[in-house]
């Protein structure tokens, strides 16, 4: 029997997703000692997936730097001196040239991101042609393009965009420490539009950022009581750039990292927790513990928009002595 067929014959008593987590509940998960914790997040984790299946997505950054908003964590925000240079918005055809050579090295969502604040009119056409054109490669499509109407969220969705990411980034308590230039309740308004227009919904945070652990419970809490979970949630690792105001934070204990991973997999069981960014400074042993906590989902390529991501060959030889292989 395939491990696919042996997992699915335990779905039988799969408890439905519950949309009313207390801060404390998932406090005690986090509190759990790590065996226990990895094995309710692994057992979880068998419910839905193969534990041996990892989706695969690549980023593009589509559009880079010169973004108004202050976000404290990223080079590509024009309130901070990184050292990046702004680029225009990529053309149809090399949009599709890398989406190509994403396919063919494993990849089968092809998210593609713009540092704006929101998308203007002109903008958002063109992203809809890249969206159609990345279709009819065969691949899913996701964008992340800052705040939406639920008009441009409709016009994304009838250009056949499968996923819009939109991260909450941390708890609404630590989030102004972050961002200042729109709020938590904006990012929860545009989330209501992505859903209200029947595209998925990829969201998730960054932790490492200097929160505690009340805020990444605070993070997951929110996410895990939304009114559908976010099919995909990436949990990314601060990566620390020069010249933006986290560039000193302090690092998270990895444990903590893998603690976190474990309860978002336990609160959205269905979902899809993905390592994003912050993989490249992570030990193997940390991303393999990652994997036994339920995260299922990763990026390949050398880059994530701006900051650098683990080697693909890398990425390859660790799955292979993991013994994971690509989602189709
Ligand atoms: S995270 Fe996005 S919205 Fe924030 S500064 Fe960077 S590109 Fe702009």
């Amino acid at each position: 029997m395939s491990i696919a067929q042996s997992h699915s014959s335990t779905t039988v008593n799969v408890v439905p997703p519950r949309h009313d987590w207390t801060r404390e509940e998932l406090g005690a998960l986090f509190e759990l000692p790590l065996p226990e914790l990895i094995f309710r997040a692994q057992s979880v984790h068998r419910e839905h997936f193969d534990p041996a299946s990892v989706q695969i997505s690549t980023l593009l950054s589509i559009k880079t730097g010169g973004c108004p908003e202050d976000c404290a964590y990223c080079p590509q925000s024009a309130h901070y001196e990184t050292g990046l240079r702004a680029d225009k918005l990529m053309p149809l055809e090399a949009v599709l040239a890398e989406a190509r050579a994403a396919r063919q090295a494993g990849a089968s969502r092809f998210c593609m991101g713009a540092a704006w604040r929101s998308p203007k009119e002109r903008d958002l056409d063109h992203v809809c042609a890249l969206v159609e054109g990345v279709k009819v490669l065969g691949m899913e499509t996701c964008v992340t393009l800052g705040m939406l109407t639920a008009m441009q969220a409709r016009k994304l969705k009838a250009s056949g965009l499968d996923y819009y990411n939109h991260n909450l980034d941390s708890s609404p308590e630590f989030y102004g420490k972050i961002i200042t230039t729109r709020t938590y309740a904006d990012r929860l308004e545009t989330l209501e539009h992505v859903r209200a227009a029947g595209i998925h919904v990829c969201c998730g945070g960054i932790v490492g950022m200097g929160e505690g652990r009340a805020d990444r419970i605070g993070l997951i809490a929110t996410l895990a009581n939304l009114p559908m979970h976010p099919e995909s949630v990436p949990i990314n690792m601060l990566v620390r750039v020069a010249g933006t105001p986290l560039e000193d934070a302090p690092a998270l204990e990895p444990i903590e990292f893998v603690r976190t991973v474990a309860v978002a997999r336990i609160a959205m069981p269905q979902s899809m927790v993905r390592l994003s960014a912050g993989r490249e400074d992570m030990s193997e042993e940390t991303q393999a513990l990652c994997f036994l906590a339920g995260a299922n989902s990763i990026f390949y390529g050398p880059k994530l928009l701006t900051t650098p991501n683990s080697e693909q060959s890398r990425d390859r030889a660790l799955m292979d002595r993991l013994g994971l292989s690509p989602m189709s």
